[in-house]
């Protein structure tokens, strides 16, 4: 059975995400990554008791720990990757509040690599753990991460700038760990801060964990009474960050995107790495302001490295996970909402002018049982030989008017469609060929 999953290891808290489970995760990073570890988690309930497995095992392995309390995932990688050789976070990131989840971080503050969770899982398995002495058992200590990472965003935006516009924002952390954070980030630019949510409450009473459109009507709501320029959400661990314009609509992950696309383009023509589920808009920015896109496999891990391999100039997902590689290479939401922030500064311009200026896409997307997903997908590709079709993930054909993705999920016996063109009649048209496609072979 594979214990890693795209983001780690994740299940519902006490069921199959148990104190055992965490423990022996945690003495199986300790076996595998001697030295220090900063741990830190998310804002959920069973955190606490999870945490405190994890601290155990990796305590028996003989590491010292460093305890960072409740941090956003980014907030966490940061410290890592300046104090630390290797680090814990414990979340389940967008999940409902009965998840919870296991994810490691390497060294240099990225995510663990999939080699790397091979080997865990592997030590996982055999059960071979390296127990320490009870002279050499390790020790906890405690640090705040927070100040040095919001001194770190800070420092790489144009804060006067930002601060110059004293802008009227209105965060919403879900009660996630960005509550911690974003406010305080936001407050230190010049930002008049009005919050919703952001208590720490592991239970999420005021929204899901997940920043969809529909999710966050109150904070639409707050945006358009406050009058402010700007509203963001973030999910529970705060590595993506979405927003809402000043007229209080949800702004599209994709187009998002697009816009921090241009925005970094025009202040460093380079290199742009996104998964090949995100929007053409991206390509036609990059191509518009001497960029170019690579395209890689689904999942912020292969963005990251990419972007390491190439000397990237920016990346990211059309979730609203954005990376910016002269702070760190993972995704991180406490960046976007200061980069937001500093492209509504220098350019002067409204979010909702901005959204409107930039062409449109149209998007379907698809879900279809299908328990032999691997061979449908093969007898897909044989199928579509002959038309343009990228297999960076999944199957990715390419029409004049647009283009339909055809990908196995990684945890479930189901294949997804996701088709994009001009129009809503040419995204239908196009999903409605992939959808055929996964029926045709689906037996
Ligand atoms: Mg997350």
């Amino acid at each position: 059975m594979a214990l890693f999953g795209t983001n780690g290891v994740r299940g519902v808290a006490n069921v199959d995400m148990t104190a055992e489970v965490a423990m022996n995760l945690a003495k199986s990073i300790g076996t595998f990554r001697r030295g220090r570890i900063a741990v830190g988690r998310d804002t959920r309930h069973s955190g606490d008791m999870l945490k405190n497995a994890v601290i155990a095992g990796l305590l028996s392995t003989g590491c010292p720990v460093i305890d960072l309390g409740i941090a956003p995932t980014p907030c966490i990688q940061y410290y890592v990757k300046r104090h630390a050789d290797a680090g814990i976070v414990i979340t389940a990131s967008h999940n409902p509040p009965e998840y919870n989840g296991i994810k490691g971080i390497a060294g240099d503050g990225t995510e663990m690599s999939r080699q790397d969770e091979a080997a865990v899982e592997q030590i996982y398995y055999s059960g071979a753990f390296r127990k320490a002495d009870w002279s050499e058992t390790g020790r906890v200590s405690t640090a705040d991460p927070k100040p040095e990472y919001i001194d770190g965003i800070t420092a790489l935006v144009d804060a006067a700038a930002i601060q110059g516009r004293h802008f009227t924002v209105v965060a919403d952390p879900g009660c996630g760990a960005a509550s911690v954070t974003t406010p305080f980030l936001l407050r230190g630019l010049g930002c008049r801060v009005i919050t919703l949510n952001a208590q720490v409450d592991g239970t999420f009473p005021g929204r899901n964990p997940e920043p969809t459109g529909n999710e966050i009507n109150d904070l639409k709501a707050a945006v358009r009474t406050a009058k402010a320029d700007l509203g963001i959400a973030h999910d529970a661990d705060a590595d993506r960050a979405v927003f809402i314009d000043d007229r209080g609509r949800f702004v599209n992950e994709d187009v998002l995107l697009a816009l921090m696309t241009r925005y970094r383009l025009q202040q460093k023509p380079g290199i742009i790495v996104t998964p090949v589920s995100s929007s053409s808009l991206i390509e036609d920015i990059a191509r518009q302001y001497d960029g170019e896109v690579i395209w890689t496999m689904v999942g912020s891990i292969h963005v990251a490295r990419k972007m390491m391999e190439v000397g990237a100039v920016f990346g990211g997902e059309g979730n609203g996970g954005l990376i910016f590689p002269e702070f760190q290479h993972c995704r991180d939401g406490g960046m976007s909402a200061a980069s937001m922030l500093e492209m509504l500064a220098k350019t002067g311009r409204k979010l909702s002018d901005l959204v409107d200026a930039l062409p449109s896409y149209c998007s379907v997307k698809e879900k279809i049982r299908c328990p032999d997903k691997d061979a449908v997908l093969r007898e897909i590709a044989a199928a579509v030989r002959s038309e343009k079709v990228d297999l960076t993930d999944g199957i990715k054909v390419y029409r004049p008017d647009g283009w339909v993705l055809i990908r196995a999920s990684g945890t479930e016996p189901i294949v997804r469609v996701f088709a994009e063109s001009r129009t809503d009649a040419g995204a239908r048209k196009l999903a409605d060929y992939g959808v055929g496609l996964v029926n045709d072979h689906n037996k």
